[in-house]
């Protein structure tokens, strides 16, 4: 099996919402699409063990608001790698309420969707939701929506483990290639999104010139993609 065939697929990034009577809860999902025009529906997928599919299922809401390619590492950060079973994603966020308690995120969105849930089917790891849409709108017009590819690509994301379309890095070892060292180091892995810190690279973005070995970065350096701690890296041994 070519895994990379999956990576043909075309998605979008969009944060999906909720709240139930005890709190607001998003997180980035890529897997949303219309499923029918009349009447209008979308549908989404979310891993069972996502706090948030917890929460759609007992609200009977959920909003989409679709990422612009410019959004900023954090609030991709915010809501698509860290859990908001102990932390309030909203607290540093834009975004509003709708008329029927919905939270609708707009930072780094151009539009959003509020959807009233219509059908629940368990699909083993995920739930697909399909929910009818209540209202909708378009922010700017001049953003383009940040699609799964140019996230991969031009900005080096990759899918959370709990993702529909989560692919495991590939296992090296068994390929037997023993290019774990570059001339200026080890590679090191974030056991939170998988993005593989390069010596070689360095970590442009972040001020870290190529040729920067990881055991030099700063201690306040964090994951370029979805802002783990340095401590969140082990050695890869890919
Ligand atoms: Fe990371």
């Amino acid at each position: 099996m070519n895994t990379e065939a999956f990576f043909t697929l075309t998605y979008g990034l969009y944060i999906v919402s909720t709240q139930t009577k005890k709190k607001k809860n998003g997180y980035v999902a890529n897997t949303v699409f219309q499923v029918t025009a009349e009447p209008q529906q979308l549908a989404i997928s979310c891993n069972k063990d996502n706090f948030t599919a917890q929460m759609i299922a007992e609200s009977g809401f959920f909003s989409v608001s679709v990422l612009e390619q410019n959004a900023s590492k954090e609030i991709i950060s915010r809501f698509g790698y860290k859990s908001g079973n102990d932390t309030d994603k909203f607290e540093q966020t834009a975004f509003f309420e709708s008329p029927e308690g919905i939270p609708v995120v707009t930072e780094g969105c151009l539009s959003w969707f509020t959807c009233r849930l219509v059908k629940t089917t368990d699909m083993g790891t995920h739930l697909l939701f399909v929910g009818e849409v209540l209202d909708g709108d378009v922010v700017d017009e001049h953003k383009m929506p940040l699609t799964y590819d140019y996230y991969r690509k031009a900005r080096h994301g990759r899918s959370p483990k709990n993702a529909p379309t989560y692919i495991k890095p590939e296992n090296k070892k068994e390929k037997k290639q023993p290019e774990t060292k570059t001339s200026v180091g080890q590679k090191w892995i974030c056991t939170v999104c998988d993005h593989i810190y390069d010596p070689a690279e360095g970590d442009p973005e972040a001020g870290i010139a190529p040729g920067t070995p990881f055991e030099s970065l700063p201690d306040d350096w964090t994951c370029p993609v979805c802002g783990a701690e340095k401590g969140d890296f082990e050695p890869y041994e890919g």
